[in-house]
C-alpha cells in the first residue's frame, strides 16, 4: 500500500478496498515510527487529518470522488493551511496558526485530498540542505549521514521514505528539483505563474513557484491538475484554461529533440553523476529521441545574478516580520525600534539574516545600479539563451545537481559551496521556465542521482510525457530506501 501510485490508491478507495481513514491512519503510523529519526515533518495533527479523511469517505460514498479524493498528502510548511501551525521553518512563525488556506491547500481540499502534515524546510526556503530550519535537520532516508537537499527537504524525504504518497514543494532556485534528485523522487517546478502563490509565504516573489513532488511523473501530473489554475488573488497568476497534464503521458517519444547544453557537462560535475545522466540520455535515444548539443552561454551568471535578485526581493518580503502583527516578538525591549530590532535579531536564523543584509545592500541608493539593475539585465540575457536554445530542441536535459547528496554539516559553514548545488536549476527560475527532476540512478556512494528536464514555457505536459515514458522503460523511480527495521 505504501508504495502504491496515486492512481492505484484512488482505485483502492473507489473499490472500497480501503477507506480514506484507514489509509490516512497507515501513513500517520509510519510518520509516528520514522519521523523522530528523519524529522521530515514539523507539524502532524492526527485529529485534523482524520476529520478530513472521514469527510472524504463520505464524498466517496456519495459517488463524488475526484482523482485525489481520500488520498493523504504532505504539505510543505510554507503553505498556509487554515487552523494549522504554519512555521516556514522559522522561529519567527513558531506559534503562527494560519487563519486561511493558501490557493494550493484550498485546491487540494476541494479535491478531497487529506492534509497529512506540514513538512520541514529550510528557514523561509533559503537553503539547499534543509539545515537552516529552526526545527532541525532532516535526514536523507537513503543514507542518514546525508542531507535530503533543500529547501523542500522534508517533502522529499517524506515521499522517499513512504511517509506520504506525495507532497507539495516550492522552488525559487531549485528547491523542488534538487531535493527530489537527492532523495530519488520526481519533482516538477511549473512555468512561473501556473500555480498561484496566494498563501505561499513569499521568499523571492518573481521566482517562487509551487509544484508537485511524488514517486512518478504520472503522480506529478495528477497533483498538478489540482494545483495549477488561474487565481485572481495572485497578481502574477496566469489567466489560462485549466489543462489536463495527464493527457500526453502515453505519447511515444519518436522525434523528440533533446538539447544537451555543453556548459552542463563540464568541470564541476562529478563523474558518477555524469555517468548516470549519460545512461539516461542513452535510454532516451533508445526510445526514439534525437539529441543535439546546445549552448547556454550565460549560464555561469545564473548563481551571481540569483544571489543579488533573490536576497533583494527577500529583504523586502521579510520586512513584514516585525513583531507587531503576528509571529514572534522579543519578550523584552525598550522603545518601538528596539522591539523591531530585537525581534528580528532573535527571530531569524543566520542564513536569513545574511540574505536580508545582502538584499538591503544591493537595493541601497548607492549600489542599486551597480548590482540590482545590472542583475536584472543579466537575467534577461539568461532567459534569451533559453529562447535561442528552444529553436533547436523540444526539451533540455542534464544533471539536476552536480553531486549526489552531501553529508550533513559538510557545507553548513561554506555558503558559496552550498549555493553551487543549484548551479543547473537556478537559471530555469530566472527565465520562468518549467523544470523537472527524475530519478536516473545512483552515485558511487549509493545515493540517488536526478536527471533534469527543462521545457519551454507551458510545456509541462510534454515534460511529463518524456519523464513518464522514461519511467515506463526504467525502474529507478520505484526504488526505495530501506528504513531501520524494514525489509
Ligand atoms: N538553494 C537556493 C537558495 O538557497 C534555492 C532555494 C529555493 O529554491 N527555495 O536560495
Amino acid at each position: 500500500m505504501i508504495n502504491a501510485t496515486l492512481k492505484e490508491l484512488a482505485a483502492l478507495l473507489a473499490g472500497k478496498k480501503i477507506s480514506s481513514v484507514e489509509l490516512t491512519q497507515q501513513f500517520l503510523s509510519r510518520i509516528a515510527t520514522h519521523n523522530p529519526d528523519l524529522n521530515a515533518f514539523i507539524t502532524v495533527d492526527e485529529e485534523a487529518s482524520l476529520k478530513q479523511a472521514r469527510a472524504a469517505d463520505e464524498m466517496i460514498a456519495r459517488g463524488e470522488a475526484q482523482p485525489l479524493t481520500g488520498i493523504p498528502l504532505a504539505q510543505k510548511d510554507i503553505f498556509c493551511a487554515q487552523g494549522w501551525r504554519t512555521t516556514c521553518g522559522s522561529q519567527m512563525l513558531h506559534d503562527f496558526i494560519a487563519p486561511y488556506d493558501a490557493h494550493v491547500i484550498e485546491q487540494f481540499k476541494h479535491a478531497g485530498a487529506i492534509n497529512l502534515g506540514k513538512t520541514n524546510m529550510d528557514e523561509f526556503a533559503m537553503g539547499s540542505s534543509n539545515e537552516t530550519s529552526y526545527y532541525g535537520k532532516v535526514k536523507n532516508p537513503w543514507d542518514r549521514q546525508a542531507v535530503p537537499g533543500g529547501s523542500s527537504g522534508g517533502s522529499a524525504a517524506a515521499v522517499a521514505a513512504r511517509l506520504a504518497p506525495a507532497a507539495s514543494g516550492t522552488d525559487t532556485g531549485g528547491s523542488i528539483r534538487q531535493p527530489a534528485a537527492l532523495c530519488g523522487i520526481t519533482g516538477l517546478k511549473p512555468t512561473y505563474g501556473v500555480v498561484s502563490r496566494y498563501g505561499m509565504i513569499a521568499f523571492a516573489s518573481s521566482l517562487d513557484q509551487g509544484g508537485p513532488m511524488a514517486k512518478s511523473a504520472e503522480d506529478c501530473a495528477l497533483l498538478l491538475n489540482v494545483m495549477a489554475g488561474f487565481d485572481a488573488r495572485d497578481s502574477t497568476s496566469l489567466e489560462r484554461e485549466k489543462e489536463d497534464y495527464t493527457r500526453g503521458l502515453d505519447q511515444p517519444l519518436a522525434g523528440l529533440k533533446i538539447g544537451l547544453p555543453k556548459e552542463f557537462f563540464a568541470a564541476g560535475l562529478s563523474a558518477d553523476v555524469a555517468q548516470a545522466v549519460e545512461a539516461a540520455i542513452a535510454e532516451y535515444r533508445k526510445l526514439g529521441a534525437e539529441t543535439v548539443e546546445i549552448s547556454l552561454p550565460n549560464s555561469h551568471l545564473a548563481i551571481p545574478v540569483y544571489y543579488v535578485l533573490a536576497p533583494a526581493e527577500a529583504s523586502s518580503n521579510l520586512s513584514r516580520f516585525d513583531g507587531v502583527r503576528y509571529g514572534y516578538r522579543a519578550p523584552e525591549y525598550g522603545d518601538l525600534l528596539d522591539m523591531y530590532s530585537k525581534t528580528r535579531a532573535q527571530g531569524f536564523g543566520a542564513e536569513v539574516k545574511r540574505r536580508i543584509m545582502i538584499g538591503t545592500y544591493v537595493l541601497s541608493a548607492g549600489y542599486y545600479d551597480a548590482y540590482y539593475l545590472k542583475a536584472q539585465k543579466l537575467r534577461r540575457l539568461i532567459a534569451q539563451d533559453f529562447t535561442e536554445a528552444f529553436k533547436q530542441c523540444d526539451l533540455i536535459m542534464g544533471p539536476t545537481a552536480p553531486t549526489t547528496a552531501f553529508n550533513l554539516g559538510e557545507k553548513s559553514d561554506d555558503p558559496v559551496s552550498m549555493y553551487l548545488s543549484d548551479i543547473y536549476t537556478i537559471a530555469v527560475n530566472l527565465a520562468g521556465l518549467p523544470g523537472m527532476s527524475v530519478p536516473c540512478g545512483f552515485g558511487a556512494d549509493g545515493r540517488p542521482v536526478g536527471l533534469h528536464l527543462v521545457g519551454n514555457y507551458f510545456s509541462e505536459a510534454r515534460m511529463l510525457n518524456a519523464a513518464h515514458q522514461y519511467q515506463q522503460a526504467t525502474d529507478w523511480h520505484s526504488r526505495k530506501p530501506r528504513l531501520p527495521g524494514e525489509e
